[in-house]
């Protein structure tokens, strides 16, 4: 008999439109400020290099509900609905009475959510007349995503990777380059930026900071080529939503509602798309569920991050996001959820915090491996190490449970599949893996740092 129960959506019953967040929040985010200037961006500041469409979804405080373009849902339907699971296996390991279920997202063919924004932002590129789309990635997952995307919608695409995870995940520029895009390894001497970077540190193994840094400055200084960010800003949010509509019709079908909401975070974007549908109904005192981001202890902005104005790159190029930082030279250890090494939370996760509607906490990278092997041995998948943060906080959660007796209803995004990732894996089962702690004057030295503007 099965233990696995999944749920799936008929395709006339998957959303036609996404959710604002924004638009709904008893407080708006602080405005994005220009660095030079300092006064609040407007949407035509954030076109210089983003494409029109998303800089106004970027400022958007609104429209509650945004229309997918009918081309980006065709697309969509290649791989969603995706699976909603409950976790029969797993909860009888850990001999829980929580009732754990997932939102499998590593089920399209690029292996993470990230395509289900990059699909959105290159169909906008197309229909705005841009030719070319730049970025930065981390583990990849971004850039195979943005690649793909470009692809379908005839555009040309250039990455530039995270030197260490380059090397670390060496089939990801593999999947990249198979999908027609360039890549190349961040710190680099192809722009201003690297160079610059280069010269300071020439050890430097590159951070989501500087691969920005490197793709901002192309972009700004390409004609018709834009830059995508794959995570952090609003817009990447917005079109992440459709995982926690669905998943709302889907634990519909389950006869559940969910206690508790969590998922791992690097700059919000998977938390954000499962979390920000089911929070609406906080906002109105209907539900009262948890929501939880998990972090790596190494790059802990939620937990250990200040509020402040500060830079979404190393270079200081973007414009100054109000949001919880590390600071933006901030070099994280080279620990293998790549995705999640990124130094500042994004706006409206930020603001979210400060008004206590969810919290972080972070998880330490061994822990975050046990809880990927118990998970990959249960329910058969193996999952990307970022989201076995989102895995390892599940399962605290339910150990509780076990402690206090209680029936909760959990619900974690399951972000991305690790197959991509199993040196990382390797590494663990051999004892070659390690814990970063950071104290408190590793953090001071990057928070020095961050323009001082509250
Ligand atoms: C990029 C990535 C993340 C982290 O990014 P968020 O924007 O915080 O979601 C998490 N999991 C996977 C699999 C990723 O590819």
């Amino acid at each position: 008999m099965s233990k696995q129960k999944r749920f799936i959506l008929q395709e006339k019953d998957i959303p036609t439109k996404w959710y604002n967040i924004q638009a709904e929040m008893p407080n708006k985010p602080l405005p994005p400020i220009h660095p030079a200037t300092k006064k609040p961006l407007k949407a035509e500041d954030l076109a210089f290099i983003f494409n029109l469409e998303c800089s106004r979804q970027e400022l958007d405080a609104e429209h509650v509900w945004i229309d997918i373009p009918e081309p980006v849902l065709d697309m969509y339907k290649y791989y969603r609905s995706t699976p909603l699971v409950r976790a029969y296996a797993l909860e009888e390991a850990l001999g829980t009475p929580a009732h754990i279920y997932f939102k499998n997202e590593s089920v399209n063919p690029l292996g993470s959510h990230k395509v289900n924004s990059a699909l959105p932002q290159c169909y906008y590129c197309k229909q705005e007349g841009v030719t070319n789309v730049t970025t930065e990635t981390g583990a990849g997952q971004w850039g195979a995503a943005l690649s793909y995307a470009a692809k379908v919608f005839g555009l040309e695409c250039a990455v530039y990777q995270v030197k260490i995870s380059m090397q670390q995940k060496p089939y990801r520029s593999s999947i990249m380059r198979t999908f027609g895009s360039t890549v190349v390894g961040s710190p680099s001497m192809s722009t201003r930026a690297g160079k610059d970077i280069i010269t300071r540190d020439p050890t430097h193994t590159g951070s989501l900071g500087t691969a920005i840094s490197e793709a901002v400055e192309l972009a700004s200084t390409t004609p018709n080529c834009k830059y995508t960010l794959g995570s952090v800003l609003n817009h990447v949010s917005l079109h992440q939503t459709i995982i926690g509509l669905e998943a709302e019709k889907q634990m519909e079908m389950a006869g559940e509602y969910p206690d508790m909401v969590i998922a791992c975070f690097g700059g919000g974007s998977n938390f954000g798309g499962i979390a920000f549908p089911f929070m609406r109904h906080n906002f109105t005192g209907e539900r009262h569920t948890e929501f939880i981001a998990a972090e790596p202890a190494s790059c802990p902005k939620l937990t250990r991050g200040r509020f402040e104005y500060d830079f979404g790159d190393e270079a200081g190029y973007t414009p100054l996001l109000p949001m919880f930082t590390l600071g933006h030279d901030f070099k994280p250890a080279n620990i293998h959820a790549g995705g999640l090494r990124y130094h500042g939370a994004g706006m409206i996760v930020s603001q979210l915090i400060k008004d206590g509607f969810m919290y972080g906490v972070d998880i330490p990278q061994l822990e975050t491996f046990e809880a990927g092997l118990l998970f990959s041995r249960t329910e058969g998948i193996i999952p990307a190490p970022e989201s076995c943060h989102a895995i390892a906080a599940t399962i605290r959660e339910a150990l509780k449970c076990k402690e206090t007796g209680e029936e909760k209803v959990i619900l974690f995004n399951l972000s991305g599949h690790g197959l991509i990732d199993m040196s990382a894996y390797d590494q663990y089962i051999n004892g070659d893996l390690r814990n970063y702690q950071l104290t408190d004057e590793d953090l001071e030295k990057g928070l020095a740092r961050v323009p001082h503007i509250i």
